[in-house]
């Protein structure tokens, strides 16, 4: 079996919350277009989604990727390691809240994709370092289908009011062309224009 093969099936059976294929191959098509110089991803986890992008990362291309876990951080370096991908991705440890304020650099695509309430602050921080005609992509944007429904009882309601945000924001905001796609979770993709 091939090695990514491998950590996807132990993140399967460990119920690490890994990107789903058809997410995977949406992203992947923009990917190969852009060739990305840098990509900012927020959520780790155990690395499967870094390693997949590299592959359709420019000459000299990097992965910028944050997790606060540090079981998954330390399966994650394992991973990088044995794919011989230390040089392209590399691993911000801690709170991506921390964190993200402290980068400042021009990334050509953003990953989000860990803490759900945090998705309005993550696109803050995403829209400041996007490069012309960059791409972010955050996951899970449809939550079960709960953000889409009117049902606010739920007990994960500051996650979907947050997400219900970080839709409203990127549809609204003039600078990004924004799409929401029912694949796996659900995929907002929002492209930067003019
Ligand atoms: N992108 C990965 C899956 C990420 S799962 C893949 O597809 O392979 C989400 C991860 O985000 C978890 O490992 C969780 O620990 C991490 N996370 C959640 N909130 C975070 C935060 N505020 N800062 C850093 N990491 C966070
Ligand atoms: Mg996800």
């Amino acid at each position: 079996m091939m090695m990514l093969d491998s950590i996807k099936e132990k993140a399967i059976e460990e119920h690490v919350p890994i990107i789903m294929d058809d997410t995977l191959r949406v992203i992947e098509k923009y990917l190969k277009e852009i060739k990305p110089k840098a990509i900012l991803e927020i959520g780790t986890a155990v690395g499967y989604s870094a390693i997949c992008f590299s592959r359709f990362l420019a000459k000299d291309g990097v992965i910028d990727t944050i997790e606060r876990d540090e079981e998954r951080i330390k399966e994650a370096k394992i991973n990088i390691k044995n794919m011989n991908l230390e040089n392209k991705i590399h691993i911000y440890e801690g709170d991506a809240v921390e964190i993200l304020p402290t980068l400042n650099k021009k990334y050509d695509a953003v990953f989000i994709d860990a803490a759900k309430g945090k998705y309005p602050f993550f696109l803050k921080e995403s829209l400041r370092m996007l490069s012309d005609n960059g791409i972010i992509f955050a996951d899970n944007i449809l939550y079960k289908g709960y953000v889409m429904s009117d049902y606010n009882k739920h007990k994960q309601r500051t996650a979907v009011r947050n997400l219900r945000e970080y839709i409203a924001e990127t549809t609204q905001n003039p600078n990004l062309k924004t799409e929401i796609l029912e694949v796996g979770d659900g995929l907002a993709i929002s492209k930067k224009v003019n």
